[in-house]
């Protein structure tokens, strides 16, 4: 079945992982911007990272038929440096118009600190101000469910944004209805471990149906499967789920949400080879 991963860093993946992608049906990835291992030294590294997002990895996964979004911001884990997560959030309007975009984003908190909520709140104005989507994601573990309230309570005090152009991501059992009920989109990550398994995802699916929820594997270089998804294809089949049902989670879903994106277009776009 052709899907979409709406959350995979692939600048930290390889290109056998954008093949066995293809092969699985992925059709199209979006990759938020996030951290890298280590600290930036400045400005200027996140301007390169912003290049690498808008201008190379496109033509990575277009050698495999896969169309490549970004979505860009200073992430939460860097963001206790307020004067550079400043720098950052100023050069963002230099990359905005480029077509691969489609918004600011994984925007969020990490320990649910103070200087983390002021970063945030600079995220979504610049989001506000310039009519972008916003891609959240909200803290690990024990800070999850505190970092999720925080969140909901800072857009919902900025009010500029509508909620149907915000996602929350990484939710799980105890924070999806908050997300849901605030009139957010939600998205759930597919983690072998920690976060939402594939049989989590459908249990939840099974509770509170298909309308606003995504579901994407959130790749990176630690422990994560690219082929989450398929994987959630597989689980939902398995329990008899009809494939009208499954396609909506895995595409027309991340369809809706990034056609509010006024860059994002499905034209031109090849059908995976096992579609
Ligand atoms: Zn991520």
């Amino acid at each position: 079945m052709r899907y979409i991963d709406p959350h995979i860093h692939m600048v930290s993946r390889t290109t056998d992982d954008y093949k066995r992608m293809a092969l699985a049906g992925c059709s199209l990835v979006s990759e938020p911007a996030f951290w890298a291992g280590f600290d930036r030294s400045g400005v200027e590294g996140f301007r390169d990272y912003f290049r690498q997002l808008t201008e190379y990895e496109g033509r990575r996964a277009g050698q495999y038929g896969i169309r490549h979004h970004c979505w860009l911001c200073i992430n939460a884990k860097e963001a206790e440096n307020v004067a550079l997560s400043r720098e950052v959030i100023a050069m963002i309007p230099e990359f905005l118009n480029r077509p691969n975009v489609l918004g600011i984003g994984e925007i969020g908190l990490n320990k649910n600190t103070r200087n983390e909520a002021t970063v945030f709140l600079d995220h979504l104005d610049l989001a506000a101000r310039t009519g972008e989507l916003v891609l959240v994601h909200t803290p690990h573990l024990a800070d999850k469910y505190a970092g999720t309230r925080m969140i909901l309570d800072m857009l919902a005090g900025d009010g500029r944004i509508p909620p149907d152009r915000v996602c929350i991501d990484h939710v799980e059992e105890h924070t999806i209805r908050l997300a849901l009920e605030a009139g957010h989109w939600v998205g759930m990550t597919l983690y072998p471990i920690t976060k939402c398994t594939p049989a989590r995802a459908a249990d939840l699916i099974e509770r509170y149906g298909t309308e606003r929820i995504l579901v994407n594997s959130a790749g990176d270089w630690g422990h994560s499967d690219p082929l989450a998804v398929p994987e959630f294809i597989f689980e939902m089949r398995a329990r008899g789920h009809d494939d009208a049902t499954i396609r909506r989670i895995v595409w027309e879903n991340p369809v809706q949400f990034f056609s509010g994106c006024r860059r994002f277009s499905l034209s031109g776009l090849r059908e995976p080879v096992n579609a």
